[in-house]
């Protein structure tokens, strides 16, 4: 189906865009290739393509754009809608095999593959297509299960050009401490700070969620990045604090005030309505405090160390999850070899290559979706006047 990863995109919402667009939020080989795509097509722009496509976006106080409805669906509907209308021929479950530059434009051989739910179809015959212009867009090997796949790499190999060693991006962490295991499942407002070898290397607040094997949620996409390249050289420790808007000083007052006030009641419910009780079984049992003991046994020091733990609860990266479980893949085609104003080829004419594809990649909130508009519109568009069409 088109756009099928769109769909699965955002949790299905769509995080298309952000209204904090800028080149400081894009990684890759060549540093100003961002800032030079940003120049020829302002973010504004790519929210105006939007906008005459019929779709109402709306920007949370984070700056991530949805559309306003929330689907997804709705984002693959109007583009859908457009090409409809504008005439283009959709050949769906059809594989680009190979794309040799002749002559005179280029070479495409496709194959029909069967759809994965029909284990009997045989796949098609190789058929040639011929075409003046070629854009590249097959995206990367992130997300295998709804489409990622490294064919366009190869493709863009066969053609010249150079491709950096792609890596997933934007994945859950693996966390050493097994016990976190029994948070799983558990979302909750944090602030997720990565240390190496004792040095921050990052930090955010966002919705974390807790898994059987560690952490996800923004917060650990966002810094996941930061954590897999430390862990090449020490020892990378996620730092979490679960109290974001209350300093240690102020937890600890507001512990003791509880506690004062109901000393005979049980350990295990004295937070209730404060922090889910798994949470603070887990951390409970990190100092040994009992949770059928009375609230009032747990005296001032063990009371303020468990502050500190709600506070700075300390647990090791063991790694992050590999392409399976990636929003994106980092690396790709050089963009060293791609005009940033048109994402046009610079070793073969009328050849294009956009979006995930090439060795660019954005934060978490929009900036991937983003940048895969932005190319797809100025080469859609280059490609289009190149031919002496009106876009
Ligand atoms: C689960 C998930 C959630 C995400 N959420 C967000 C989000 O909310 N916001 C955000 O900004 N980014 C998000 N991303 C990242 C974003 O979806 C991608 O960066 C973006 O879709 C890349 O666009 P693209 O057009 O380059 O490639 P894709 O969207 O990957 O499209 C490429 C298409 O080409 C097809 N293809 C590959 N090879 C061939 C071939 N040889 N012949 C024919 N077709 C081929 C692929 O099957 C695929 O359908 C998410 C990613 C995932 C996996």
């Amino acid at each position: 189906m088109p756009g099928r990863k769109i769909l699965s995109t955002g949790a299905g919402k769509c995080n298309l865009s952000n209204t904090n667009i800028t080149a400081g939020h894009y990684h890759g080989g060549t540093p100003s290739f961002a800032a030079r795509v940003l120049k020829a097509l302002p973010p504004g722009k790519v929210l105006d393509f939007f906008g005459e496509l019929g779709l109402l976006l709306s920007a949370e106080p984070n700056g991530r754009i949805f559309p306003r409805s929330m689907k997804a669906s709705d984002v693959v509907n109007v583009l859908v809608n457009r090409l409809k209308e504008k005439g283009a021929e959709m050949r769906l479950l059809t594989c680009a095999q190979s794309v040799k530059k002749k002559l005179s434009g280029f070479e495409i051989t496709v194959r029909q593959v069967p759809p994965k739910w029909d284990k009997k179809a045989a796949p098609g015959p190789l058929r040639t297509l011929t075409a003046d212009a070629v854009i590249l867009a097959a995206g990367g090997p992130a997300y295998p299960q709804i489409g990622g796949s490294a064919l366009g790499l190869d493709l863009a190999r066969a053609l010249g050009h150079a491709v950096k060693n792609p890596r997933p991006v934007m994945t859950p962490l693996k966390i050493k401490e097994k016990t976190v295991r029994e948070l799983d499942g558990i979302r909750l407002e944090a602030v997720l700070s990565v240390y190496a070898g004792g040095r921050l290397m990052g930090s955010e607040r966002g919705e974390l969620l807790f898994t059987d094997y560690g952490v996800s949620g923004p917060p650990a996409l966002s810094l996941c990045r930061a954590a897999v390249a430390a862990l090449e050289t020490s020892t990378v420790t996620c730092r979490i604090d679960l109290f974001p808007d209350h300093s240690r000083e102020t937890l600890f007052s507001l512990l003791a005030k509880r506690r004062d006030a109901g000393p005979k009641r049980p350990w295990r419910n004295f937070l209730c309505g404060l922090a889910e009780e798994r949470t603070v079984n887990l951390l409970s049992s990190a100092l040994k405090i009992e949770p059928a003991a009375p609230a009032g046994s747990v005296k001032d020091p063990l009371l303020a160390g468990f502050a500190g733990l709600l506070k700075d609860w300390r647990l090791e990266v063991a790694g992050s999850l590999g392409f399976e479980d990636a929003m994106a893949a980092a690396g790709g085609v050089d963009t060293a070899e791609i005009r940033p104003e048109t994402f046009e080829s610079k070793l073969a004419g009328k050849l294009f290559i956009t979006g995930e594809l090439l060795d660019i990649d954005g934060d978490c909130g929009g900036y991937n979706l983003h940048f895969a508009w932005i190319s797809g519109l100025l080469a859609g568009t280059a490609a289009a006047k190149q031919k002496g069409l009106r876009c």
